[in-house]
């Protein structure tokens, strides 16, 4: 008796919640007649990319796509990674 684990009955549904974890966002921007460059924002420190601009300072011109950028690119001001990065519509 007393042999039912609760804990594991536990696990497995925080296992399922963190797959469907995933968020999608959708912009059904119907007028987009502006190119689509994006903005990202470093989740740690603030600093801002600016996909119309680039980081000419870094090697890397303006007009370059987040996806273009490499991925052991890293924040010039904390030392983050893409994956710290957030998107922000401006
Ligand atoms: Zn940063």
């Amino acid at each position: 008796m007393g042999s039912e684990e609760p804990a594991a009955a536990g696990r497995r549904l925080v296992a399922q919640v963190m797959m469907r974890a995933k968020f999608i966002v959708t912009h059904p921007n119907l007028m987009t007649e502006k190119q689509d460059f994006k903005t990202w924002m470093c989740l740690i420190c603030g600093f801002v990319y600016d996909e119309e601009e680039g980081l000419p300072e870094e090697g890397v011109p303006p007009g370059t796509r987040w996806e273009d950028i490499p991925m052991n690119w890293t924040c010039p001001e904390c030392g983050a990674r893409k994956e710290d990065f957030e998107m922000i519509e401006l």
